[in-house]
């Protein structure tokens, strides 16, 4: 069994509440949301960052399930922020990559906290 958490949710041994698969890639809720809509688009395929050797085709299968996720999470109109956490300054907890789709309530302007900041 691979040590990648996500690795293991897209080879169906870790359950996760699963909201869109296609060969290419996958959608599941995140399990400590952060807005009343979260849900992480991972590829099925192993990368651990978007510069990893990511093939133009999987980068377009998780780009194109974006509205998918949003579509089917009810958010399509209202509006969602599509986040990519990239390595260790960009606070990536999760060497798997994988996009986040957030909405379901109105979000202020501005999305960068710096840690040094209160
Ligand atoms: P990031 O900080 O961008 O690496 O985001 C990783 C995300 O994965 C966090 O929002 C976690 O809550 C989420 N997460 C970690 N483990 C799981 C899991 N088993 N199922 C669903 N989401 C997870």
């Amino acid at each position: 069994m691979s040590e990648c958490i996500f690795c293991q949710i897209a080879d169906k041994e870790m359950d996760a509440a699963v909201v869109y698969e296609d060969d290419a890639v996958m959608a599941f809720d995140d399990i400590m949301p952060q807005a009343p809509v979260h849900t992480l688009i991972i590829p099925k395929e192993h990368h651990a960052h978007i510069g990893d050797a990511v093939s133009a085709e999987t980068l377009l299968a998780l780009f194109a399930a974006v509205p998918k996720v949003a579509e089917i999470k009810g958010v399509a109109e209202s509006g969602y922020r599509v986040i990519v956490n990239n390595g260790d300054d960009a606070a990536q907890t999760v060497g798997h990559l994988h996009v986040h789709v957030m909405g379901g309530r109105q979000m202020a302007h501005g999305m960068v906290r710096f840690s040094d900041e209160t």
